[in-house]
């Protein structure tokens, strides 16, 4: 099928590099020409594993192309996907006028049917809001049908989580266009879970909100773990063997970040409010998890006692492991709040390097070639992201190499009695101090 994907970032790109892989005919639109010049010059903005050598494959094939013109898209694809960003507002709210843009820009060459997806994540009745704008704005009698397919894929896992969906969510009134998504994603074999578009552009929300839940629960318990003496490790797997609750997202650490969570979580909360029942489950989610960071630094302070000055290295900058993406991460958050308490920051990440040195941060800090580097001399170590690399590091080195030998754990990767053999003091999440 001929398909356009209007935004191609993060889920743009992977999703038309997927649908390619399909076998389907894919043009991605962007507005940023420096971004679609270096997509046409064969560079791949992101990092996201296996999605190079799939844009590569498919552009080759002539099953994927990019263009700056929303005109060449619209008249390209029977099916047009939205996946601009739909950032946050200050009160939490989403900001919409990437998506009023997009619609009044489709509208404006629209001249023979067409289905416009909702992929960006939207508040519930967007969909409405998106087929009020175009009729508004098309050409009279012109037909087209608006459809909600929120986007699940987790980003270190993208084209994976895209040729192998757990299920696939299409929100719809028209046979005629539901009949169409159908036939997409075919080639996919995953459930398919046909509903009307409010209901599609809730579950997105909701289902985002539970794992946020999920986290700030098992970090409010690793608060009562760490008073406690418990082992936060212990309980999660003890709780997570439950098959009703399961083990993932059970994960205690400095709390959820990136570009998704905080910002769904408090349109959530936002649309909620709007609906007249405020979600007050999820104020807690959200304050707990602004919690975990807070807690995490009085620690450093309660064992440095004045972090001014001090020589401190961070392991990972990314918001999860197997991404470049710093977008609201937790750990570059940590690394301003060092920084303005007049830490000297060294700091490495596999992947995020580039993308932190375009932060403001980046000139305050020191941003080294190795996991090694950063921990040279350093009073402390803080572990920020979870990269598998960190977790194989080779503890005599860094015991050789730090000014002194305290881990601060803010992902419990490592063993904590595995970094005692080699003389280091240890902090995890939940897990209490292993002197
Ligand atoms: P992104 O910022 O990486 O990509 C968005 C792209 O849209 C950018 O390249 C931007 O230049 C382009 N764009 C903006 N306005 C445009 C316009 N008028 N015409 C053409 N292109 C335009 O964002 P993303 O991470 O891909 O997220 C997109 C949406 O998908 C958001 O609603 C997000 O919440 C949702 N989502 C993201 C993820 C994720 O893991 N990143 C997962 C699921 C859902």
């Amino acid at each position: 099928m001929k398909l356009t994907i209007i935004g191609s970032g993060y889920v743009g790109l992977t999703t038309g590099a997927c649908f390619a892989e399909a076998g389907h005919h894919v043009v991605c639109v962007d507005n940023d020409e420096a971004k679609v010049a270096s997509l046409l010059a064969g560079e791949i903005p992101i990092f996201e594993p296996g999605l190079e050598a799939l844009v590569k494959k498919n552009v080759s094939a002539k099953r994927l192309r990019f263009t700056s013109s929303t005109e060449e898209g619209v008249d390209h694809g029977e099916v047009l996907f939205i996946a601009v960003p739909t950032p946050p507002q200050a009160d939490g709210s989403v900001d919409l006028s990437f998506m009023e843009k997009v619609a009044r820009e489709i509208a404006q060459y629209l001249t023979s049917y067409r289905v416009i997806v909702d992929k960006s994540t939207v508040p519930v009745k967007t969909g409405e809001r998106v087929a009020h704008t175009i009729r508004r704005h098309a050409k009279p009698g012109v037909e087209f049908d608006v459809v909600s397919n929120p986007e699940f894929l987790r980003e270190g896992s993208a084209v994976a989580d895209l040729m192998k969906p757990d299920r696939i969510v299409i929100g719809g009134n028209s046979d005629r266009a539901l009949a169409l998504m159908q036939k997409i994603y075919e080639p996919f074999m995953a459930p398919v879970l046909v509903t009307d578009i409010n209901s599609a552009e809730l579950i997105k929300h909701a289902a985002n909100s539970f794992l946020a839940l999920k986290i700030s629960y098992i970090n409010a318990l690793a608060e009562i773990c760490e008073i406690s003496g418990a082992d936060v490790l212990k309980v999660a797997e003890g709780i997570g063997a439950d098959k009703r609750i399961g083990r993932s997202f059970l994960n205690a650490g400095l709390g959820y970040g990136g570009s998704c969570f905080p910002k769904d979580i408090a349109a959530f909360i936002a649309i909620s409010e709007q609906l007249g029942l405020p979600f007050n489950l999820l104020k807690e989610v959200q304050s707990i998890n602004n919690r975990q960071i807070d807690r995490f630094l009085d620690a450093i302070r309660e064992a440095l006692w004045v972090l001014k000055d001090k020589k401190i290295a961070v392991w990972g900058l990314s918001f999860k492991p197997n991404t470049d993406d710093v977008r609201c991460s937790v750990a570059m958050t940590l690394v301003e709040r060092l920084v303005a308490e007049g830490a000297v920051v060294s700091a490495y990440d596999p992947k995020a390097m580039d993308k932190a040195r375009e932060l403001p941060v980046a000139a305050q800090i020191r941003l080294t070639e190795s996991a090694l580097e950063a921990a040279k001399e350093a009073e402390v170590l803080i572990i920020a992201t979870e990269w598998p690399e960190f977790a194989s590091v080779d503890l005599a080195a860094l015991r050789e190499t730090m000014h002194t030998p305290l881990i601060f754990d803010g992902r419990n990767l490592l063993d904590p009695a595995a970094v005692r053999d080699f003389g280091f003091q240890y902090r995890g999440i939940g897990r209490g101090v292993v002197a």
